[in-house]
């Protein structure tokens, strides 16, 4: 009986939380996993995952994996050479 889901631990106040309550996003330039509730006190830019149904719809994970790339601060630099090449 795998009733309970496993609980995450919020970096920014330390709570406990269900896991769908916990996002990862951006503070002060790291990424750490906070409550919703922290994201927004600390203006927290959250990094989105998509779901399955998202990634079926979209059929475009390319797109997000370049957010995710932009949103943790990293260069297009990898971009424009993988585009070069193709
Ligand atoms: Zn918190």
């Amino acid at each position: 009986m795998a009733y309970e889901k496993e609980q995450k631990i919020c970096d920014i106040c330390g709570g406990k939380f269900r896991e769908d309550e916990i996002v990862e996003c951006i503070v002060e330039n790291s990424i750490v996993n906070s409550c919703k509730k922290c994201v927004e006190s600390e203006n927290g830019i959250i990094i989105t995952r998509p779901t399955k149904e998202q990634l079926e719809e979209a059929e475009r994970p390319y797109t997000v994996h370049e957010r995710l790339l932009k949103m943790a601060g990293l260069d297009n630099n990898t971009y424009k050479n993988s585009n070069k090449s193709i």
